[in-house]
């Protein structure tokens, strides 16, 4: 069997690492050349998670982080945890590395080629949207700094917006970027003004540079295999909505999809090993048709999270995925009492 894997990204390149390794036949196919740029946070959030699930990537330098900053209206509080909570990686440097060790097991890479393969492996990331209300907008820039700071902040509802603005320290840069659920206004000057606020915090003193935009999807397509084809990371939708965050869930499915081939099972096996693997990390944020309750919710979890160290330690946790914990739950209990 010949497998072709369109797409170089984590989702393909991890797919295409571990149909090698069993002695697949595979070709991983982009039309980038690499290494190649992709704008991102290159957060990995809950390292110590990415490296059981994905040994290849002990020897992966980047900066490992402990300690974060939530804002959220006029509260704060900070955070510093016993585990690390996500490591900082440059997309060009990780996506590269994640190629070389898919090449070193056996893929082999062609630019711009055609599939030939009787099994293809969709990885092309994201498509655009069939509905804008279920996808977000995110704008993004690495900054170089010659300042080490190692605090990750997180700004919810920063200037107004659906979503939450960041500043993500790595090694001799830092990203800042913010996301938001679609529609969404004036999007350019409220991240100008979150440079400006970083400013203000020390963090970083040059101007805003070249930022971009990219579209994210907010929730899974509805088609995710056909007789000859499996879709997996970006391409299928798998992206956190509550956190913007799609790397741990594409290389995940890009490993289903490559088992899915190796044990020969049917291509609907494939969907459910994802559903059950992550597929309740992937459910809609409530309330995001309430701009304002979804606002209200997220500045009180703050604000009860700047009072309260456990409330914060579950809030901290939840985000970056250290821990499953049912939030809703705490909150109603915190909120009432
Ligand atoms: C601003 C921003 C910040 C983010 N921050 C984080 C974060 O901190 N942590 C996190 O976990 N996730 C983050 N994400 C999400 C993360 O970037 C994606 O979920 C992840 O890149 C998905 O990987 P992928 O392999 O599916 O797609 P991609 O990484 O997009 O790779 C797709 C590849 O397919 C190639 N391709 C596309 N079309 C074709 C074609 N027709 N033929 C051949 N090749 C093709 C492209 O060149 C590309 O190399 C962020 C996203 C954005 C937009």
């Amino acid at each position: 069997m010949r497998v072709s894997v369109l797409g170089a990204g984590p989702a393909g390149s991890t797919a295409a690492y571990y149909l090698a390794r069993q002695g697949v036949e595979v070709e991983l196919l982009d039309r980038a050349s690499f290494p190649r740029d992709k704008p991102c946070a290159g957060g990995l959030f809950n390292p110590l998670l990415y490296e059981r699930e994905f040994p290849h990537l002990r020897t992966l330098s980047g900066a490992t982080l402990y300690r974060v900053r939530f804002s959220g209206g006029n509260a704060a509080f900070g955070w510093e945890s016993d585990q690390p909570l996500v490591k900082t990686v440059l997309r060009e440097e990780f996506d590269h590395f994640l190629l070389n060790q898919a090449v070193a097991e056996g893929a082999h890479f062609v630019q711009n080629g055609n599939p030939i393969g009787t099994v293809l492996i969709d990885a092309r990331g994201v498509q655009p949207p069939k509905n804008y209300r279920a996808a977000g907008i995110c704008l993004v820039s690495d900054l170089k700094t010659s300042r080490d700071f190692d605090t990750v902040h997180i700004d919810y509802c920063f200037g107004g917006i659906m979503g939450y603005a960041w500043a993500f320290p790595k090694r001799g840069y830092v990203n800042v970027g913010l996301g938001a659920y679609l529609p969404q206004r004036n999007i350019r000057g409220i991240y100008d003004l979150y440079i400006d606020t970083l400013r203000g915090r020390g963090i970083i003193s040059s101007c805003a540079g070249i930022c971009r935009a990219k579209i994210i999807p907010f929730s899974p397509a509805k088609r995710i295999f056909t007789d000859d084809t499996l879709v997996v990371g970006d391409a299928a939708g798998f992206v956190r909505p509550a956190t913007g965050e799609g790397i741990f869930f594409a290389m995940l499915s890009g490993r289903i999809a490559a088992q899915t081939i190796i044990e020969q099972h049917a291509f609907s096996w494939y969907e459910q090993r994802c559903r059950e693997s992550f597929g309740r990390f992937l459910k809609p944020t409530r309330f995001r048709w309430s701009r304002s309750l979804l606002r209200r919710t997220l500045e009180t979890a703050v604000h009860i999270g700047s009072r309260d160290k456990d409330f914060a330690r579950l809030l901290v946790e939840n985000f970056f995925r250290v821990q499953d914990h049912r939030l809703g739950g705490q909150f109603i209990r915190r909120l009432f009492r």
